[in-house]
């Protein structure tokens, strides 16, 4: 039995959207993370069963064949997915937060249709650009890669049930907490 609601937030690369997702969950102490498998190597500072569960090729084959994921897709060179068992578990003691790409987000949606998709969204894509750049640590063809997949992703922001600017992070996530809270409270 699910005690919680579930909420979606899917934004392309660079458009703060950890930000923003770090504010949330300061702000709501009834919003859990569902933590999702992958198969990219971990970045600097991120945790084993926080920010991921980073695993083999092979272990996620062996996922896909124990039928593990709700959803899972292969973008960027990786896979992606969301376990189904953690996520079950979090939901049956509160709010839970998925940070997946949109594939995933209108999978999720046809298993779950009382999911509520939200999409970050950039001022434009020349200031994602900027964003982008201003990393600094991200090479030319990563660039250009992570902008053609940014400007198919902003292209399905209009299938979700919210489309929320990222302009300035406090107006974005006082926008959500309005939405989650007319769902949650
Ligand atoms: P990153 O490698 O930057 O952490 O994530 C790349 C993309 O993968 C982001 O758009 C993120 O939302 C998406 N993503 C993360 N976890 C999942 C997942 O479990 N399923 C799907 N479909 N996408 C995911």
């Amino acid at each position: 039995m699910s005690k919680g609601n579930l909420f979606v937030i899917s934004g392309a690369s660079g458009v703060g959207k950890n930000t923003v997702l770090k504010e949330l969950m300061a702000r709501r102490d009834d919003l859990l993370f569902s933590v999702s498998a992958t198969t990219r190597p971990p970045r600097e500072g991120e945790q084993e069963a926080v920010s991921y569960y980073f695993v083999s090729h092979d272990t996620f084959r062996q996922m896909i064949r124990e039928d593990a994921f709700v959803e899972y897709d292969d973008h960027m060179d990786n896979y992606y997915g969301t376990p189904r068992a953690q996520l079950e578990d979090k939901l049956s003691r509160a709010n839970v937060i998925l940070d997946i790409e949109p594939n995933g987000a209108f999978r999720v949606r046809s298993q779950r249709p009382d999911a509520t998709l939200i999409f970050i969204t950039p001022p434009s894509v020349e200031e994602l650009e900027r964003r982008l750049r201003s990393r600094g640590d991200t090479p030319e063809e990563q660039i250009r890669l992570r902008l053609d997949r940014a400007a198919w992703e902003i292209a399905q922001g209009e299938k979700y049930d919210y489309v929320v600017v990222n302009d300035r992070v406090e107006a974005c996530v006082d926008a959500i907490m309005k939405i989650i809270a007319e769902r949650a409270d």
